[in-house]
């Protein structure tokens, strides 16, 4: 293997993709997707690498929603890989407010697999991820330092994506989705104002390479045509299942707090 030997293999998780970086030999996990992902992600890389689980170094977690933050712990446990994400990560689901949250967002995670046409899978997880690397704005990933991350508030409040300069790579999460082509916002936004100014933020970078995980990756693509229009639309909901699960994706304790907040 060379020196400075660099992939990006994606993983097709559950109802995301994941992908797994390979940067001189070692692997960085973006997102350990649902919970059935963590044997998916194992099979790739012991299977279809042919690699040790201990190549994998390190697994960062962009938010707490089934299809980000269910497998990772599961693989944390069984071959101890740290987990990275943001530092308040847990304050998402805490309490009352965020177990129930968690079970309105398991629900859309199971509806999204029935759209997809996927088997029935568990997704259950810990509600509370308890990351080994506590993440900041501007903080380089442990052991990764080409890879910076940056907070993304808005689709919840401790979004973060991870841009690599170096490799002129960036790797979005849940900003920005792509389905059957078309770009489109993450469902639900409850924080309309800082999700605009994450998409103004992104609409500044500029990366050879975007990974979206629902959209996959992207080549050449120019990030402030593509979010100009997104902005537009925060705050629009057309799809009429959304619309009606809308006052279900508000309980959380973050989204409690910062409205009355508002409203005061
Ligand atoms: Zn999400």
């Amino acid at each position: 293997m060379s020196e400075r030997s660099f992939t990006i293999h994606e993983i097709e998780g559950y109802i995301e993709s994941i992908f797994l970086v390979e940067s001189e030999g070692r692997l960085l996990l973006l997102d350990g997707g649902c919970r059935g992902d963590a044997a998916r992600i194992e099979a790739f890389i012991t299977g279809t690498m042919g690699r040790p689980m201990a190549d994998l170094k390190l697994m960062a977690v962009s938010h707490m929603h089934p299809d980000h933050a269910g497998g990772a712990p599961i693989l944390r446990q069984k071959f101890g890989i740290p987990i990275a994400a943001h530092h308040r990560v847990d304050d998402w689901y805490r309490g009352w407010r965020g177990w129930l949250q968690n079970q309105v967002d398991r629900r859309l995670a199971r509806f999204s697999a029935r759209r997809n046409g996927k088997k029935r899978e568990r997704v259950a997880y810990p509600r509370k991820l308890t990351p080994d690397y506590p993440l900041r704005d501007g903080d380089q990933l442990p052991g990764f330092p080409e890879w910076v991350t940056m907070t993304f508030p808005g689709h919840t409040s401790f979004d973060i994506g991870l841009f690599n300069k170096t490799r002129s790579v960036f790797y979005a999460a849940d900003l920005i989705l792509c389905i059957n082509g078309k770009f489109m916002l993450p469902f639900p936004i409850p924080f309309p104002e800082e999700m605009k100014g994450s998409l103004t933020r992104f609409a500044k970078l500029n990366a050879e390479t975007l990974l979206l995980a629902h959209g996959g990756k992207l080549k050449n693509m120019d990030f402030a045509r593509l979010a100009g229009p997104l902005i537009e639309r925060v705050g629009e909901v057309s799809n009429p299942m959304f619309r009606r699960i809308l006052p279900f994706t508000t309980i959380g304790p973050e989204i409690k707090r910062k409205h009355r907040k508002k409203s005061r």
